[in-house]
């Protein structure tokens, strides 16, 4: 299978772990504000990583490395995941996957069978505009409503996150998702960054006393919420 990215060693991938993080390209959303335009747009154009090369690499640095992410794109799409899953599995680490909630079957299958151990699901807005800020015209929030309810159950350790861009959010957006995931163990509002891989340009992030203001507004139904990335 194609590894579109790879970062050896993150403290910021996997919440209370040394971690590496793969990459693989291709999804099904095409959000304005995609910091990763070029894994979703052209998945096969960039560098590829050989799978076999990276297991090596999580070979050798067991007992250093104490879990693996595998984010995208949107990984539940690509065919191999539950090999790829089962193969660092098999060396012992634990795995965090990051997704848009848009296969929760394979999500409940990968769980039940014990080969993801954490879970990051993105929360663009709340479902009244989920396609707009999707970017296709059909965001499956069916599919996306059924991964929330699954994650509330608490079947496996599990975040919420919004990415807040000020000229998509309003106060009223994240009150209306935080009435979505009402209950959820923890929920994250991070702050959007530009950069010349973001899918659409123009857009920019809210000040540090806006997400605070916002942040006080979630937590009046998710008073666990915190902000993540707000300098
Ligand atoms: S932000 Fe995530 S879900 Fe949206 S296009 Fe990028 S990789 Fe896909």
């Amino acid at each position: 299978m194609d590894i579109s990215g790879f970062t050896k060693t993150t403290l910021l991938d996997y919440p209370g772990r040394i971690a590496a993080t793969l990459f693989l390209g291709g999804c099904n959303f095409r959000c304005p504000f995609c910091h990763n335009s070029s894994l979703v747009l052209a998945p096969g154009e960039g560098p590829s990583y050989p799978l076999e090369d990276i297991l090596y690499f999580l070979k050798k640095r067991r007992g250093i490395l104490e879990g693996v992410c595998i984010s995208g794109g949107e990984p539940t799409l690509n065919p191999g995941l539950r090999s790829l899953c089962e193969s660092i599995k098999a060396l012992g680490y634990p795995i965090k996957l990051d997704t848009n909630g848009t296969n929760p079957g394979l999500l409940q299958e990968l769980a039940g069978e014990h080969l993801i151990d954490h879970i990051a699901m993105d929360i663009k807005s709340p479902p009244a505009h989920y396609a707009k800020l999707a970017g296709v015209e059909d965001a499956a929030l069916d599919k996306i409503d059924r991964s929330v309810q699954w994650l509330l159950s608490d079947p496996l350790p599990y975040e919420f996150r919004t990415t807040v861009v000020r000229e998509l959010h309003t106060e009223e957006d994240l009150i209306q998702i935080s009435k979505w995931i009402a209950g959820a163990a923890q929920y994250f509002l991070q702050a959007y960054r530009d950069s010349p891989q973001v899918m659409q340009r123009g857009y920019s992030a809210c000040s540090k006393e806006e997400m605070g203001h916002y942040l006080r507004s979630v937590r009046l139904l998710i008073p666990s919420a915190q902000l993540r990335g707000v300098d």
